[in-house]
């Protein structure tokens, strides 16, 4: 089951992509992740990105293109993946696109994540990341069990994400509207979109992402 997530920032295809990944044990491909821990590291794609994210803006396209490429050549991704954050410009669609027909597989849905703008800013305003193992909660809708700590780290704070502040998101949105959003008439005139009302809650999206994927995986593309 090959899947792209598209969607604004803030509209839970983090949440969802990891909750599928363990479900159908395929890799979750989020390239805001890879970009940060590769901030983590010091490596030098690391100190490219970080001024561009810390900012709202958008990684270049080479930098990601190339390490999304490299990423899908790994033996995990035999069984399939599942893209959160990428594509987020039509030239990296496009240079997809073309990696995927050179690695001759084929993609199966993109999933497009609609929630309406208060939505959106009450998730990310609220959201808060472990600094350790990047699990994510909600100060009202996913408090952890220990107020400010991890669930799964001991002794670990939980944080909020540098682009997390007010300032930061409208750039975010700003960049999705103008960049990213051409992607959904893109995927639609491949045909291959499917739209999904984000602004439900986890358990009901599960469910209906569950309808969208049922012929996808009783059809088994592998
Ligand atoms: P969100 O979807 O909540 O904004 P992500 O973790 O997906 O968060 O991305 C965080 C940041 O990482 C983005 O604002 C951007 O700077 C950078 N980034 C992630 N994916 C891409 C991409 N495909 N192209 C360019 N920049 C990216
Ligand atoms: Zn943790």
């Amino acid at each position: 089951m090959r899947l792209v997530f598209l969607g604004p920032p803030g509209a839970g295809k983090g949440t969802h992509a990891k909750i599928l990944s363990e479900r159908y044990q395929i890799p979750h491909i989020s390239t805001g992740d890879i970009l940060r821990s590769k901030i983590k590291d010091g490596s030098e794609i690391g100190k490219k990105a970080k001024q561009f994210m810390e900012s709202g803006g958008l990684v270049p396209d080479e930098v990601v293109i190339d390490m999304v490429t490299e990423r899908l050549q790994e033996p995990d991704t035999k069984k399939g993946f599942l893209l959160d954050g990428f594509p987020r410009t039509l030239n990296q669609a496009k240079a997809f696109d073309l990696a995927l027909s050179q690695l001759e597989m084929k993609l199966d849905s993109v999933l497009y994540f609609k929630a309406s703008l208060e939505t959106l800013l009450m998730r990310l305003t609220g959201r808060r990341v472990c600094s350790q193992c990047g699990a994510t909660y909600h100060v009202k809708n996913l408090p952890p069990k220990k107020e400010g700590f991890c669930d799964f780290c001991e002794n670990t704070e939980i944080i909020q994400r540098k682009d997390d502040n007010e300032d930061t998101i409208k750039n975010r949105l700003d960049v999705y509207d103008k960049d990213t959003a051409p992607l959904i008439n893109f995927y639609k005139s491949l045909d291959v979109l499917s739209d999904m009302n984000a602004d439900l809650d986890v358990e009901e999206l599960d469910i209906d992402l569950e309808k969208v994927l049922a012929p996808i995986v009783n059809g088994g593309s592998e």
